[in-house]
């Protein structure tokens, strides 16, 4: 029996507004100039990056900034660099400025806003606690503005034995962690501070603060996502796999509905996964273009299992 299957798109899935944001400027930019120069893959999905490439976007890393200032001098050019929504420490643009390399700043203000937090807290003496992946390009960014000084952590365990408990400290996210796990960090270092305190016969005062930095985007979207996926019968999961928020919102989906596919690219896909499924539902990361997940639909209508 030939078996039809309905498919639809997540409407809440697509592009976040910080990547939109820079998607936005970057286009902009190449309206201007024929090519042009960003630090790092502007976000973290190879297919917006071949488009934006095939419009003359050129990826490099800072050690090509002097090749390009030179470049861009021997023709009479202005050089120029976008910095993506990640952001970036402060030793880049220093180094930007030496070179007299122009940036195009497209950092996504709620990066910018971390930053300044962390290097508020920092001027003040507290320790920096992070929990984040400390090679992740938005963490090399907050690291740089505190000088290094901080501690990156992943789980309760890591703080714990990472954390100087008698100082003064601040407990700050990475934009795109899951809050459950922020949450039970916080509540380690807060009870285990506060027997501090308690224990203390010099009462030594210590401080801590913790300041949910996780975005609205990616916390606001993992409601909306469990129903979602709880409704359909398969869930096809589009995105890069170097996306951190892709693994966040790919395992509120599965956990939902053990029918959750991670996919990359179409050619990953596996019609035997759909064998006697009807209702399959199409979402993905706050980096998965809006135009590929339409080609994975129009894939997935074509499929025909039996
Ligand atoms: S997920 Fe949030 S922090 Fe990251 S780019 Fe999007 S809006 Fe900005």
């Amino acid at each position: 029996m030939v078996h039809k299957m309905s498919v639809t798109i997540d409407k809440y899935s697509g592009f976040c507004w910080g990547v939109v944001r820079t998607v936005e400027i970057a286009e902009e930019s190449l309206e201007l100039d024929d090519t042009v120069y960003v630090l790092g893959h502007i976000i973290h999905n190879p297919k917006e990056i071949q488009r934006l490439q095939e419009k003359g976007l050129q990826t490099i890393t800072i050690d090509d900034f002097p090749r390009i200032a030179n470049e861009a001098k021997q023709q009479g050019l202005q050089p120029k660099v976008l910095i993506r929504a990640h952001g970036e420490p402060p030793e880049t643009y220093r180094k930007a400025l030496e070179l007299g390399i122009e940036i195009i700043d497209a950092t996504c203000p709620v990066v910018t806003k971390l930053q300044e937090r962390v290097r508020k807290f920092y001027d003040q003496g507290y320790q920096i606690v992070i929990f984040g992946k400390s090679d992740h390009a938005e963490v090399l960014g907050v690291r740089g503005v505190c000088n290094d000084q901080c501690i990156v952590v992943s789980t309760v365990e890591d703080t714990i034995s990472k954390v100087q408990l008698d100082k003064k400290t601040v407990l700050f996210s990475q934009t795109t962690m899951d809050r459950p796990t922020f949450l039970l960090i916080k509540e380690a270092l807060q009870s285990r501070i506060k027997d501090l305190i308690v224990d203390s016969m010099e009462g030594i005062a210590t401080e801590f603060h913790a300041k949910d930095t996780i975005c609205g985007q990616v916390s606001g979207r993992e409601d909306m996502l469990r129903k979602y996926a709880a409704d359909h019968e398969a869930i096809v999961f589009v995105a890069g796999k170097a996306s951190s928020n892709g693994k966040v919102l790919y395992d509120v989906c599965r956990e939902v509905n053990p029918n959750t596919y991670f996919i990359e690219d179409i050619s990953e896909i596996n019609p035997s996964w759909f064998k006697g499924i009807s209702k399959i539902g199409i979402t993905g990361a706050t980096s998965t273009p809006q135009w590929y997940m339409n080609h994975v639909q129009e894939h997935l209508s074509n499929l025909v299992t039996v």
